[in-house]
């Protein structure tokens, strides 16, 4: 269905974004679902996103290429959170995904559906991780990946890319510029454009982010749910699965507070959110050491925007200094090390528990979507220059 007008295509059929430019949703027969399918079903299925098959839309299993992800554990995290003044705070740790990020959930889908569909070539532009993940998934699925990603990208992303084998093309300018390529190209040689949201199904990989978490809070949702913002799909597929969910009857009509953080550097939903806007601007010069932030204009914006407004969460971004000593902060801890797109949730929530639009004993989950190992560079401004040496 097209998010913008609502028209239907049918499935079955290899599609990119609906006549009027706009992301297109896969739909379910809920009320179908509703009289067959139990909590208990999906509990007992595999201990991977797969376990929700019939909220997904793969129609032959044969076609399914996992590699593990989902699954994913909820933590509570009390001692940081007694530290900043939170006392039911958790973390979803997306970290321990195949490729160390969850875009590992976007990518299956979207492979097994590829595969489903007939496509041997893919193309995608990519901040970081999704081309990771979709190097990994487009090798356990024999398929050629053609990758643009920014020069300044990350090193382990670009290495993970060469060892699963794709085809990596280093550009001189912004995710926005790879995107260019990939439209401009992609006709020519027979790729078929797996970027977010310009094909229906990562999305819906997305979205398992939102049923698990209720699933681990034995089908309830808590009170705020930070979440690192750069295309927003996180924030939209959560949004997808709760209404979902509902219409199962599985969870009440109460919704979280979706708070979208961003980084000072690149904050254009951010800002469209302070000035009443249906959708952003374009961001100029972008820059942020959060890599997957780093996306100056979001294809769903608007979706993104309306479940902020729907939810009364809202937006906001922290310098990238801020994220570091709050991820920091949480490592010294926790124990967790995380990703710096996570970390800038932890920032976020100091402040706005320090403005009090969050209360200290609501349930609040962080999401940390990916793993610090992967941005070694990034951390190393932490460590003092201090010799560890006898
Ligand atoms: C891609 C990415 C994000 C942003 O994800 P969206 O759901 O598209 O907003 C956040 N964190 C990490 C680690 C990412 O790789």
């Amino acid at each position: 269905m097209c998010s913008k007008s609502g028209s239907e295509f049918p499935i079955g059929k290899l599609y990119n974004l609906s006549p009027k430019g706009a992301p297109l949703l896969a739909q379910y027969d809920l009320d179908l679902a509703r009289t067959k399918l139990t909590k208990k079903q999906v509990t007992q299925g595999p201990h991977s996103l797969w376990r929700y098959k019939s909220l997904l839309p793969l129609q032959n299993l044969d076609n399914l290429i996992s590699l593990g992800e989902g699954d994913t554990p909820l933590i509570p995290i009390s001692r940081y959170g007694q530290h900043i003044g939170a006392t039911r705070l958790l973390i979803k740790d997306e970290s321990t995904n195949p490729t160390g990020t969850f875009k590992a959930r976007g990518m299956t889908v979207a492979i097994s559906m590829a595969k489903e569909l007939g496509v041997t070539k893919v193309a995608t532009p990519s901040a970081g991780n999704a081309a990771s993940a979709l190097a990994a998934y487009a090798a356990a699925a024999n398929m050629e990946a053609h990758i643009f990603m920014p020069t300044d990208t990350p090193r382990a992303n670009y290495i993970e890319c060469k060892i699963f084998g794709a085809a990596v093309t280093l550009v001189d300018g912004l995710i926005s510029d790879c995107g260019a390529i990939v439209t401009e190209r992609k006709h020519k040689e027979g790729w078929f454009d797996i970027s977010t949201l310009k094909e229906p199904y990562r999305v819906e990989g997305k979205k398992t982010m939102g049923l698990e978490l209720a699933e681990q809070l034995n089908w309830r949702l808590p009170d705020a749910i930070l979440y690192p913002t750069g295309g927003g799909v996180g924030i939209i597929g959560m949004w997808k699965a709760f209404d979902e969910l509902e219409r199962l009857g599985w969870i009440d009509k109460k919704r979280p507070k979706m708070i979208a953080v961003q980084s000072t550097g690149c904050a254009p939903i951010v800002k469209a959110f302070e000035q009443g806007m249906e959708s952003s601007c374009y961001w100029e010069e972008a820059s942020t050491l959060a890599a997957g932030l780093r996306v100056p204009k979001a294809i769903g914006d608007f979706l993104v925007l309306q479940s902020v407004s729907e939810s009364h969460g809202t937006c906001l971004a922290v310098t990238d200094q801020e994220l570091l000593s709050a991820g920091h902060s949480l490592a010294e801890r926790e124990g967790f090390f995380v990703a710096p797109e996570g970390a800038a949730c932890c920032a976020a929530l100091e402040k706005l528990l320090q403005n009090n639009f969050l209360d200290r004993d609501e349930e609040i989950v962080i999401f940390n979507t990916g793993t610090g190992l992967k941005y070694l560079d990034e951390w190393t401004t932490q460590i003092p220059q201090a010799s560890d040496r006898s």
